[in-house]
């Protein structure tokens, strides 16, 4: 059974399996948010979630490989839901006081759970701390230009976005990039096709890749510029 359901504006539902959970998540200020009650969701309750067109995060105090956990997580993927388990007992046992700690004591903050799950891509993220506001690519934190697009640091649409998390496959090139304009240099960790197109300090596109080679995690940035004088020709 889904009761006491709460939904605001925001991408994700929390369900909860304990009264103590759910007032925990009102105390915190939880507005999207439904106490589940027995083993099974009704047909029709998880045709209300669908149609809510949410992330489903199943927020449960219960051992690992809780039937009812199971169950739910089951009904809810059964019926293309995007959802994910977040167990609190899981979570408990890294404490060294976990039996002594009620469940409710461990929820995340409204703040921590909405940071956790656009961390891991379930809702759209507008955190532009060091991403271009346009394709929304990282940014080192002294580049004013996006170096593969081009944008100015702080300027761009905005958009809300999906964190991605890239599968990377090895092995990295270390590739020394220096700009004909303005003379910057930098080294990039690449794999095949994600190389820079413009220069990170003026945002010129005429840029070259000077040397490359396997990436030696042990060297720092500026190992590579004292290598060689490579970076004082022209
Ligand atoms: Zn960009
Ligand atoms: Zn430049």
């Amino acid at each position: 059974m889904l009761e006491k359901l709460l939904t605001s504006e925001k991408a994700y539902i929390v369900l909860v399996n304990t009264t103590a959970l759910y007032d925990k998540a009102i105390e915190l200020g939880y507005q999207d948010l439904a106490l589940v009650t027995g083993n099974r969701l009704s047909p029709a309750e998880v045709e209300k979630l669908a149609a809510l067109q949410r992330f489903v995060l199943l927020y449960f105090d219960c051992p690992e490989g809780n039937p009812q956990l199971d169950q739910i997580h089951r009904q809810l993927k059964d019926a293309d839901i995007k959802c994910d388990t977040n167990n609190l007992a899981s979570l408990l046992d890294f404490s060294l006081r976990a039996d002594t700690i009620p469940a409710s004591e461990k929820m995340f903050t409204l703040e921590e759970l909405e940071n956790y799950l656009a961390n891991v891509g379930y809702i759209p993220s507008t955190d532009y701390t060091n991403r271009c506001g346009n394709c929304q690519e990282y940014m080192g934190k002294e580049d004013k230009y996006c170096k593969y697009c081009g944008t100015a640091r702080g300027k761009g649409a905005f958009k809300p976005y999906y964190n991605q998390i890239h599968v990377v496959y090895g092995p990295p090139i270390s590739a020394r990039h220096k700009c004909k304009k303005c003379g910057h240099l930098w080294v990039e960790n690449t794999l095949g096709g994600d190389e820079p197109s413009y220069c990170p300090n003026c945002g010129s596109k005429n840029i070259r890749v000077v040397s490359s080679e396997r990436f030696d995690r042990s060297r720092s940035q500026s190992d590579y510029f004292e290598m060689d004088d490579l970076f004082e020709e022209d």
